[in-house]
């Protein structure tokens, strides 16, 4: 099932923006160098924004293929150069309210891992991850102090077509998460964990948790990293005072996604089995695929998000209202020219893709809103608190209220100090008192011993209960600066390296990558104009002339034909691979289908099957049949409401003859709680086998045994009521390994 869009607009209206598509090569890696014909089969013109690819199998003859990009990196390229031209921009945008992706997507080995994470350790090899973390808080701490923010990290990565949380203690033997959508927050993972980080540190070390969950997994199975794709998602929410005087709230969603590798999994030659776990594993990108086609193409007004978790996520990222940046990572080899094409195909396609990005002005499900009330509630709490405990002082003091006036008038901040004093002042105080007041009680000699009791008592308690609300307010406290430490206030130093010169020089940087990129456009744009208008301003002097320019013209666009030709050729080719594939794969899954089909008929009884058809709906927000639960949900609350009239004031029914047995405490048996002994067993442990049906047994457990208890003390572990049957040998040592380990277990 599917979502049918509206046609996308292609007309370039204010508030649409293409996805930018960005392209990068790695250098040769050394195998690569040693192995195959020197040289790389990729050439990029880092000025035009363009790659030639160079196909090693066909003739010299044959025209190169050109492709044109908003960016392109070589293998000589710096992490930084790509973060500051091509992600700084989106990044600022997040910080500003819109929702951002940044997608790496090529064939396996080809950089993604490294364009998106990098080398942590090495400060130029970072990788767009870390430095959008760099540049997040950075930016927060040099944000204006009326503005508050609070970040949130979720990581995720989607495996098989189910979604598993990397930052779930449990990741692994976890289930896997629902996808949601709400009109609010478009689609969303149920249950996802997400932290709220208030340092670089804390955000990566939330990134590192995940990683090595990742890392795990990537051990458990071959190959494992390179077949999932992973979602790094950051929240960034902030709260700025409006020209009404409000707090408006604006909430900026990031995508750092770093896709499975996309090479074929079916070129493999892998059949039965393994190939359907390749379909599966391939299923998400191949719909991302086809939604790129179907939004580039704008034609058809079905976009097929639904085919796919990864695609259901990336909703809003592609044709949304997400602005969307796509880093395509090519291998310069000769022998991946197949995979490299076919990358530079997709990229080509997604930069048709028009998205309508929009600020998230005051969501309703901003958390920071959640947080600025709690921690006004708390503060009004504290507040109520301090206040009360500084009245009593005053009243203890003599000077009652008349001084209220006068500390309205200061200002907020001095008069909760105040108070706060005040009400420390007050504990002491009270502490003191009651303490005299004790001493006194002990030093006077009229009262009779009974009475001094009974009033050290009363003092005792009363010491208790101030301490007791003491503690009380210092949680709040507590509570109080942990929520208020979460939220990140502009204008304060939270990073060391904010200094002026730093800030020009990024300032320099970030012009300087401006400047490249408009000159690469305006390039382009040459380009293009250059061919259109080259004929218009040639003049012929002789007919000769005219006859050799039009004669290179037609050269020229012969060319152009033969390259189309071509490239209509290899789309044919490779439409007809990718159907074949799926021909295979519908073959394959027919075949299971009919097998399925054929143990359904002649071995499950007719009303068995119809019972489970019966049981089956299809739910639409997961998209699958799912089976109804036995019992309704809303019935099982109305049958679990009336308790029978035998069972009232006891755990479960209990016949009258039971009760009165209970009550004259005839035999244990009647008892409705603590059926079982669970006295707690002090007996030193040991490892002998307990049956005593077998001779042989027996007298190996007394050449072992040297506690003469042991045998009560396991009676005492059972329930009385279960008959006294013959332990075997094996389930003896099984209880006697649980109590070797941990005595108290047996008595649960
Ligand atoms: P992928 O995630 O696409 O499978 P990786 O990011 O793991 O690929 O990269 C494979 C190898 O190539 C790594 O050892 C990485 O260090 C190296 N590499 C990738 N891109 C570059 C680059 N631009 N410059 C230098 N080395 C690179
Ligand atoms: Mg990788």
């Amino acid at each position: 099932m599917s979502v049918v869009r509206g046609k996308p607009d292609m007309s370039k209206n204010k508030s649409s923006e293409s996805v930018k598509v960005v392209v990068r090569c790695r250098p040769l890696n050394r195998k690569e160098e040693s192995h195959g014909p020197a040289g790389g089969i990729v050439q990029m013109d880092v000025r035009l924004g363009q790659v030639i690819l160079r196909n090693p199998r066909a003739p010299a003859s044959e025209p190169q293929k050109t492709f044109t990009f908003d960016a392109v990196y070589d293998g000589n390229s710096k992490q930084g150069d790509l973060y500051d031209e091509s992600v700084r921009p989106l990044i600022d945008s997040v910080l500003a309210g819109f929702n951002g992706t940044i997608f790496a997507y090529g064939q396996t080995g080809t950089g993604k891992t490294y364009t998106m994470q990098g080398a942590w350790m090495d400060p130029e090899k970072r990788g767009v991850i870390p430095n959008a973390f760099d540049h997040i808080f950075t930016h927060i701490s040099r944000s204006q102090s009326d503005k508050q923010y609070l970040v949130r990290a979720s990581y995720l990565e989607i495996y098989l077509e189910e979604v598993l949380d990397l930052l779930d203690p449990n990741h692994g033997t976890a289930r896997a998460l629902e996808l949601r959508e709400s009109p609010e927050s478009g689609v969303y993972v149920r249950d996802l964990t997400s932290c709220v980080c208030k340092s670089i540190k804390e955000i990566e070390e939330v990134m590192n948790v995940g990683n090595q969950a990742r890392a795990v997994g990537a051990t458990d199975m071959n190959e494992h990293s390179s077949r999932s794709h992973a979602l790094f998602l950051i929240t960034v929410e902030c709260s700025q005072p409006g020209p009404d005087g409000r707090k408006h709230i604006r909430v900026g969603r990031l995508n750092l996604v770093d896709l499975a590798g996309s090479e074929r999994q079916a070129k493999t030659g892998v059949q039965g089995e393994r190939l359907k776990e390749a379909a599966k594993i391939n299923l998400s990108l191949s719909a991302l695929g086809n939604v790129i086609s179907a939004l580039a193409d704008g034609r058809s007004g079905h976009v097929p998000y639904r085919d796919s978790k990864l695609t259901r996520l990336l909703q809003d990222s592609l044709g949304g209202n997400a602005k969307t940046v796509m880093v395509a990572t090519l291998g310069p080899a000769p022998q991946h020219y197949d995979e490299t094409l076919t990358t530079l195909r997709y990229a080509n396609r997604a930069k048709n893709i028009q998205n309508q990005p929009r600020v998230n002005e005051d969501p309703k499900d901003a958390l920071l809103r959640e947080f600025q009330m709690e921690i006004a509630r708390l503060r009004a709490q504290l507040h109520h608190r301090k206040w009360r405990s500084k009245q009593k002082k005053e009243q203890v003091d003599g000077d009652g209220w008349e001084r209220d006036g006068d500390e309205e008038s200061e200002g907020e901040e001095d008069e909760e100090e105040g108070v706060e004093k005040e009400a420390e002042e007050y504990v002491k105080m009270e502490e003191q008192r009651l303490e005299r007041e004790k001493q006194d009680i002990r030093e006077d000699q009229f009262m009779l011993a009974d009475e001094k009791q009974r009033l050290l008592g009363e003092k005792e308690r009363m010491m208790g209960v101030l301490r007791k609300e003491q503690e009380a307010t210092e949680q709040l406290t507590a509570k109080y600066k942990a929520m208020e430490s979460k939220l990140l206030v502009g204008g304060k130093n939270i990073i060391d390296h904010t200094n002026e010169q730093q800030k020009m020089l990024e300032g320099k940087r970030h012009e300087i990558a401006e400047q490249t990129r408009s000159e690469r456009e305006i390039q382009q744009q040459m380009l293009v104009q250059d061919e259109e208008t080259v004929e218009l301003r040639e003049t012929f002097t002789s007919l000769q002339q005219e006859v050799e320019a039009k004669t290179k013209k037609l050269k020229k666009l012969y060319a152009k034909l033969q390259c189309i030709k071509a490239e209509i050729q290899d789309v044919n080719d490779e439409h007809v691979r990718s159907r074949q594939e799926l021909e295979q794969t519908q073959n394959e899954l027919t075949r299971e289908l009919k097998f399925k089909y054929l143990i359904i008929e002649n071995f499950i009884p007719p009303e068995e099957k119809n019972k489970i058809m019966n049981r089956l709906t299809f739910d639409t927000e997961e998209d699958q049949w799912k089976f109804q639960p036995l019992v309704p949900a809303e019935s099982k609350s109305l049958q679990m409401k009336k308790r029978p009239a035998s069972a009232v004031g006891y755990k479960r029914p209990i016949s009258q003859y039971a009760r009165v047995a209970i009550a004259t405490g005839a035999h244990s048996r009647y008892r409705a709680e603590n059926i079982m002994f669970l006295e707690l067993d002090m007996t030193p442990p040991n490892s002998a086998s307990l049956d005593r049906s077998a001779e042989s047994e027996q007298k190996q457990s007394l050449s072992l045994d040297n506690s003469p208890t042991k045998d009560r003390s396991v009676c005492k572990s059972r329930s009385w009521c279960q008959t006294p049957k013959s332990i075997t040998s094996s389930s003896s040592n099984v209880s006697l390994a649980a109590r070797h380990t941990a005595t108290p277990m047996t008595a649960q």
